[in-house]
């Protein structure tokens, strides 16, 4: 396993197009270990293949929820590992109710806004294995599933803001990357 470099926005790659799997191999599953280690490296709950700069569709999430229960008294609770891999990912229904969330992304470091999606989403997957799998996703998981898909079409979460937030967010980027240079 190996952390990967993530591309940072306003980088163009980040606007590819990312094709689907053909197969899931071995080389899928390392990328994926990857991505994992990559995602909890930085810290963040979700990452799209494409922001390692591999155009595939392929997503990881864990949301490292506090495991409360686990928790001894007066302690801090340990943080429950729960990584899910979504391979050629496809939303097949969503809710018209609306949850807003304040939207980060490792590709937009610490950068965030508001964003509307559907509450709640019915999607369909490859596993590790390849098989198909079918879930409705609710809470953070529906919203950070609905994140990660836009990075597969080449979207990021301030497409999603008005204009003039949207200026403002690549106006500190840009700004952030001369400073780096
Ligand atoms: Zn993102």
């Amino acid at each position: 396993m190996a952390i990967r470099g993530i591309i940072e926005a306003p980088d163009p790659y980040l606007r590819t197009i990312s094709k689907p799997v053909e197969g899931v191999s071995d080389s899928t599953r390392a990328l994926v270990a990857d991505m994992f280690e990559t995602m909890y490296a930085a810290p963040g709950i979700g990452l799209a293949a494409i922001q390692v700069g591999v155009p595939e569709r392929i997503l990881v999430i864990d949301l490292q929820r506090p495991d409360t229960e686990a928790a001894a008294e007066g302690e801090e609770p340990p943080v429950l590992r729960e990584p899910r891999v979504f391979i050629n990912p496809e939303i097949l229904w969503e809710s018209d109710d609306v949850s807003s969330y304040n939207e980060g992304c490792l590709s937009v470091p610490e950068l965030y806004g508001d964003v509307d999606r559907p509450a709640r989403v019915r999607v369909k997957w490859l596993d590790l294995d390849g098989a198909s799998q079918e879930a409705e996703l609710d809470g953070l998981m529906a919203t950070c599933f609905q994140h990660e898909m836009d990075h597969l079409d080449g979207v990021l979460f301030y497409d999603h803001l008005s204009k003039l937030k949207r200026d403002m967010i690549v106006k500190k980027l840009v700004k952030a990357q001369k400073r780096a240079a």
